[in-house]
């Protein structure tokens, strides 16, 4: 039945697994079994977008937008939300960040609309930020988001910079070591 079809599609389980969840469920009592269809289903609808910054957010505001430790006059721009985890893990970073949901790609016809840009123009009118660091992946379309963003930041008297290349052209900050992330931010050019 449905049940068996949805679970023997989760990552590692068969038909055979399905159909042994799917009975131990038949035989739970009602309240385990509405207990974990209201776990699954919070697990999709509490995840969503951080209001400012765009982060992966429980809240309407993320936990770093949230956070008075944080310096709110600095924003470092990503492209996707996972490229935080990467510059947190770094530990060297102490602002707040601007999630662009991607790069300009005419090739993919992902132009400066389709991605958070009108949003973060806002966001340096509304909180006076200090400065801006551009943490966009080293690739062709890295650079002409980066190229983009300067023309349309610096004339506001912002200090501008981009990550050093410490990271590979090419390289994903994701997949980057935390060392070089850290010396990237520190040895960051401005702008
Ligand atoms: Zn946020």
């Amino acid at each position: 039945d449905a049940v068996i079809r949805e679970f023997s599609r989760l990552p590692g389980i068969g038909k055979k697994s399905a159909q042994r969840v799917a009975f131990h469920l038949l035989n739970s009592p009602e309240e385990d079994v509405i207990a974990l269809a209201r776990a699954l289903t919070a697990l999709k609808s509490n995840i969503r977008s951080c209001v400012r910054c765009f982060n992966i957010s429980e809240e309407e505001e993320c936990g770093i937008c949230r956070d008075p430790q944080r310096d709110q006059k600095t924003i470092c721009v990503v492209e996707e939300a996972h490229d935080i985890t990467a510059i947190e893990n770094s530990a060297s970073y102490r602002g707040v960040y601007h999630v662009l949901g991607g790069v300009i790609a005419p090739l993919d016809n992902v132009g400066p609309e389709d991605l958070h840009i009108g949003e973060l123009m806002r966001r340096l009118e509304a909180e006076g930020t200090k400065e801006v660091i551009l943490a966009l992946n080293p690739t062709t379309e890295g650079d002409a988001t980066n190229h983009y963003l300067a023309m349309l930041i610096k004339p506001k008297g912002i200090k501008l910079s981009m990550l050093a290349r410490g990271i590979p052209a090419g390289g994903d900050l994701e997949y980057v070591d935390q060392v070089t992330v850290s010396r990237a931010l520190d040895g960051r050019v401005e702008l």
